[in-house]
């Protein structure tokens, strides 16, 4: 009997599921590595006014560097650190990264705009968010006005109507809110009025679709939906000068993507501020 047991047990460690079982637990502890030696950093990639090409905000993106396996995409280590709930923490030191960082760039006059910062589904439904949003915020000194946090339909759907009560308590603190990756998920026209918005962000998808009438009467629908509802419009993963002739004439108004720029360090996104700072009065002069 016993004999049988060790057989089915052995049967059961060679099964697709439980390989997935130990990649995940491998990852898991990776990350719990990754968070005491502080492995994690954040990146940031620029979101450009399309009129005028100039600077408007960046995305703060998470990147997760170690000295023996080099990136660890956010792809791999995301969906199990919200799995495993260590989502909260790495929350939290991107956060706090990013505030720093703006703070310092504020200060210098290399910057005065928003930084978007991801929030994950368990960090936007914590019952004190926004005490430890305040908290970030007042230890790093940056005013809430330069915060803006992104959130996936799938986050704002679990639960409608707390979504828009917690989306209210940040609205009113002056932070601004994006709905990310809009169109991929279960969005409901009826809820998406109610949430109080500022931005609606375009998800890749849609902006690689665009090759066709079809994908970019998409487009102009989503841009309308949103101008309807007062909401600005960011298209991501803007790649060639062909979409962003498009997205312009669709009307929407601020791009992000590798046409401009990947998600950049720290040090290589101040001197991208530098850069634009320089770059500010020749375009004005070009223009007039
Ligand atoms: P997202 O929030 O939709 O971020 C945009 C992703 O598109 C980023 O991938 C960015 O590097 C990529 N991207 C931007 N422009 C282009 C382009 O022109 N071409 C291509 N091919 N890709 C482009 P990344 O950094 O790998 O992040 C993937 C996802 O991981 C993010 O999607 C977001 O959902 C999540 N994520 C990243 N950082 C954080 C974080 O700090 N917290 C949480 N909760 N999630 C994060
Ligand atoms: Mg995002
Ligand atoms: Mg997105
Ligand atoms: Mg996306």
């Amino acid at each position: 009997h016993a004999k049988n047991e060790g057989a089915n047990r052995y049967l059961f460690f060679n099964d697709s599921m439980n390989k997935l079982a130990v990649k995940r637990l491998q990852v898991e502890n990776l990350i719990r590595h990754g968070l005491k030696e502080d492995y994690f950093s954040v990146f940031y990639q620029p979101k450009m006014d399309i009129v005028t090409g100039q600077l408007v905000g960046m995305e703060a993106l998470v990147r997760f560097i170690t000295p023996k396996k080099g990136v660890i995409s956010p792809a791999s280590f995301i969906p199990v650190a919200e799995e495993t709930g260590q989502i909260l923490e790495i929350g939290e030191v991107v956060l706090q990264k990013t505030c720093e960082d703006v703070k310092r760039w504020i200060d210098q006059g290399l910057f005065h705009g928003r930084v978007a910062v991801n929030l994950s589904a368990k960090q936007f439904m914590l019952p004190f968010l926004c005490e430890q949003i305040d908290d970030i915020l007042q230890r790093s000194e940056l005013p809430s006005y330069h915060l803006e946090l992104e959130i996936t339909e799938g986050t704002v759907m679990q639960s409608p109507k707390l979504a828009i009560d917690t989306m209210k308590k940040l609205r009113a603190r002056g932070i601004h809110l994006a709905m990310d990756d809009f169109g991929t998920g279960y969005s409901s026209l009826a809820y998406l009025k109610q949430f109080p918005l500022n931005t609606l962000k375009i998800d890749k998808a849609f902006v690689d679709d665009m090759t066709s009438a079809r994908g970019r009467n998409m487009v102009d629908t989503i841009v309308t939906i949103a101008h309807n509802l007062n909401l600005t419009v960011v298209a991501e993963g803007v790649e060639t000068a062909e979409q962003l002739q498009q997205l312009k004439q669709l009307r929407c108004e601020i791009l992000q993507g590798y046409y401009y720029s990947k998600p950049l360090s720290a040090a290589e996104f101040a001197a991208f501020l530098k850069q634009q700072k320089q770059l500010k009065p020749k375009l004005t002069a070009v223009q007039a």
